[in-house]
């Protein structure tokens, strides 16, 4: 619902339409009628009686009457059906309690509440950037533009009905004598319409128009002014009314009308600056005081003379009040400082989300349906937004990333842009951002950036940006698919060497894929040591086992990873490694890796549930689709594989979890080529959260290893993604219920020698595995050829 600017000439076009129409037909039914009755009688008397005259005259006086009574009885049940049926929807639509909301659109997420149970509570209320509107109560309004606005639209509100017969009659009258004459009997036309009436037209957008219609909108129209007035008290009609009158440009309501134009609060302004707003709002083109200031002061010392005729100001106030220039600010652009709002970088995921939704499913089944036409009705709309965010979680993650001790700031000095070489050179600094799913698929908590949030729906790093994975995508198709397939269980043995690829001049690399160390064991390696240990070479392996392009289609079709490239992608380097042609966001990778936390299932991601008008009507719901993407066994296997990452000797980000004893936790780190990118995927029982870190313009952080590293460096960081983890995880899940992963009856525990990945015998080196239930195993023969202590 849009607002309009409040008018006060409806009832005049309407009295033109009426009086056309009656000129136009004979009055209705009555000449024929008498023609009718009199006419037999004629050829057979030629003398007529005077009585006989007089009777014919009664007969087809009464004959009149009749008809006009019927005429009469018919078309004021045909009125009275046409209100009762155009104002079924009054009592909601004009509730001027919740006219506030109507117009906005509030963001509400669960909480639970002191007896356990889940209840919506508001999250955040949205500002339009572009609608400039803000409620104030009536008695912060100044009594100045009460009495302006009320001198000269309608000096009789506290008084009438809702409705002023006189003034409808008056202008009635007015308007036919301009038709007959030219001009008006005042010298000018009459405002028919009361405060109520302008109130109405401002709350339903109805226009008028011409015609029957016209005239049945105004008797509407009439209809509802009074229940109106029956309903509300004059002080709730006034208040409504001055915050929904429309002013110049988006400028709606009194408050944001001083604001704009006098740079202060509706309590504050002078007589004169309640009578320059009043003047605004019959036209607000014609009388915009900063293109047509000297029309609007005349109106607005119109508007002064009334106030002090009708005793709301002193003679002398008023002469005070006309020799006041009008003493504008600046003007400013829409974006006024008194409506900024902060949104959370949820609220500006959940916006966008909405907006995404609106656009792609037209709930309205409007035509001309656009981004530009979704978002507005979003801002003004009086949407309510039954969100997924986790406060606990949201706040967490923002104290965290507000402090952003995890992550050093490497700053780079006069970085000039290679792809803008126009570009002056500056500092640049590192960035990061976080995100926390549940396993509902429900976006619970995200940060697009480090510091203080600057600007509403700037850059989301956390939803938005796309970056290369590097290692976190082994977790995403190659080790999943290896043990689903059955190709690998937890400690099958593969090489620890370069794969053999094309160099592309007909010879063949042996220096791919590098590990992270620089170096290869060139032995066999179990599964288990090389994912704890991030090991691309056999990784690589058994992404080449699976296939490129069977691990393609279930990253993009099982899991709905939207930003693969089908021709660039299907390959062991962007599968395996990440090194996909555009990337992931981090809540994108999160939504990948929550399989491994709900038993190989995978959920829509969403960070909303449902949207409704502010009358109830639901408009959005969302569609929330479960998948199972691997099996229950496998996953549990994997679970356990990314377990060893943060607990195990050798893990990628050992030592850096949560509380073990409150909740278990598993995850995976990623880096690209230089240090570029710095990825981490955590989960609990609870939450998956995926973290980014480092320039926005993709530059490598060289001293990353000087500030982290991965092995015992004693005095220096841990991984900061993991480190993050670990804080936010404790902070949100401190108090909370332990939740655990429970084995499933599909898999086993099992010993296997560490050096042959085997059933162990006598001299074997020992570790515990988790396999399928039925897997066929070797037994070591105890022969550890590739152990280098053998
Ligand atoms: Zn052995």
């Amino acid at each position: 619902m849009r607002m309009r600017r409040a008018g006060s000439t409806f009832g005049r076009r309407l009295i033109i339409e009426n009086n056309k129409n009656g000129a136009q037909r004979p009055a209705q039914g009555a000449p024929r009628g008498a023609q009718g009755s009199g006419g037999p009688r004629r050829n057979k008397k030629k003398k007529m009686t005077a009585g006989r005259v007089l009777g014919a005259i009664m007969r087809f006086i009464a004959s009149c009457l009749c008809v006009c009574i019927i005429l009469g009885s018919v078309a004021a049940v045909a009125v009275s059906l046409y209100v009762v049926k155009e104002t079924q929807g009054d009592s909601d639509l004009l509730d001027l309690t919740q006219l506030e909301l109507a117009y906005t659109t509030i963001i509400y997420s669960q909480q639970i509440n002191d007896q356990g149970q889940p209840e919506w509570v508001e999250y955040q209320r949205l500002q339009s950037p572009e609608e400039n509107r803000i409620w104030k109560p009536l008695n912060e309004i100044s009594p100045y533009i009460q009495h302006a606005f009320v001198a000269v639209e309608d000096e009789n509100f506290y008084t009438h009905p809702g409705f002023s017969f006189k003034r409808t009659v008056l202008a009635a009258i007015n308007e036919v004598f301009r038709k007959l004459t030219g001009s008006y009997l005042t010298g000018s036309q009459l405002g028919a319409s009361t405060i109520e009436q302008q109130l109405i037209k401002n709350i339903t957008g109805e226009d008028e128009s011409s015609g029957i219609e016209g005239y049945a909108r105004k008797v509407k129209e009439i209809f509802r002014a009074i229940a109106l007035d029956n309903r509300f008290s004059k002080e709730e009609i006034l208040e409504a009314y001055l915050n929904t009158i429309g002013l110049t440009g988006n400028t709606a309501g009194v408050e944001a009308g001083a604001n704009q134009y006098f740079g202060k609060s509706a309590a504050d302004v002078t007589i004169a600056e309640a009578a320059s707003i009043a003047a605004i709002t019959k036209n607000p083109s014609r009388f915009n005081p900063y293109t047509n200031p000297e029309e609007h002061l005349k109106r607005r010392d119109d508007i002064i003379l009334f106030m002090q005729q009708q005793g709301y100001i002193t003679q002398a106030e008023a002469e005070a009040a006309w020799a006041t220039p009008l003493n504008l600010v600046e003007k400013t652009t829409d974006e006024n400082a008194a409506v900024q709002t902060d949104y959370s970088w949820f609220t500006d995921q959940v916006i966008s989300e909405v907006i995404d939704d609106l656009v792609a499913e037209n709930p309205l089944g409007r035509e001309n349906w656009d981004r530009k036409a979704a978002s507005d009705y979003l801002y003004n709309g009086g949407l309510r937004i039954y969100a997924t965010v986790d406060t606990e979680v949201q706040t967490a993650l923002e104290n965290v990333w507000l402090e952003g001790k995890y992550w050093e700031s490497m700053p780079i000095e006069n970085y000039d842009d290679p792809n803008n070489p126009d570009d002056t050179p500056r500092t640049i600094t590192t960035q990061a951002a976080g995100v926390v799913i549940n396993y509902k698929g429900e976006l619970c908590g995200v940060v697009g950036g480090l510091g203080q949030k600057t600007e509403n729906r700037g850059f989301n790093r956390g939803t938005e940006m796309e970056r290369q994975v590097g290692s976190t995508m082994k977790g995403v198709a190659a080790y999943p698919l290896g043990i689903d397939m059955d190709l690998i269980n937890y400690s099958s043995v593969l090489m620890d060497d370069y794969f053999p690829i094309s160099d592309g001049k007909g010879g063949t690399r042996t220096d791919w894929p590098s590990n992270w160390s620089g170096r290869y064991s060139h032995s066999m390696t179990t599964v288990y040591e090389a994912l704890k240990q991030s090991l691309n070479t056999v990784a690589v392996r058994v992404g080449d086992m699976v296939t490129p392009r069977t691990m393609f289609e279930f990253a993009r079709d099982t899991l709905g990873i939207t930003t693969l490239d089908e021709n660039s992608d299907v390959d062991l380097a962007p599968m395996v490694l990440g090194a996909t042609t555009t990337g992931l966001s981090p809540y994108e990778l999160a939504g990948a890796y929550m399989m491994y936390g709900d038993g190989g299932r995978m959920t829509s991601l969403h960070s909303y549930t449902s949207v409704r008008d502010y009358q109830g009507n639901e408009i959005l719901e969302k569609d929330i689709v479960t998948t199972q993407a691997i099996g229950e066994d496998t996953a549990y296997i994997m679970n356990r594989l990314l377990h060893s990452v943060l607990f195990d000797a050798g893990g990628t980000a050992r030592g850096i979890h949560p509380d073990a004893n409150i909740m278990d936790s598993i995850g995976k780190t990623g880096t690209t080529n230089d240090n570029k990118d710095v990825w981490f995927v955590g989960l609990t029982p609870k939450y998956v959260m995926a973290t980014w870190y480092g320039y926005d313009e993709n530059e490598p952080m060289d001293d990353y290893n000087n500030y982290y590293i991965y092995k015992n460096k004693g005095s220096q960081k841990g991984h900061p993604g993991a480190s993050a983890f670990a804080e936010v995880m404790d902070t949100v899940q401190a108090d909370d219920e332990i939740v655990t992963w429970d084995m499933p009856e599909t898999v086993e525990k099992g010993a296997f020698c560490t050096i042959s990945g085997d059933i162990p015998t006598d001299g074997c080196p020992r570790g515990t595995g988790y396999y399928k239930v039925g897997v066929t195993r070797g037994v070591c023969a105890g022969i550890h050829a590739t152990d280098p202590a053998a």
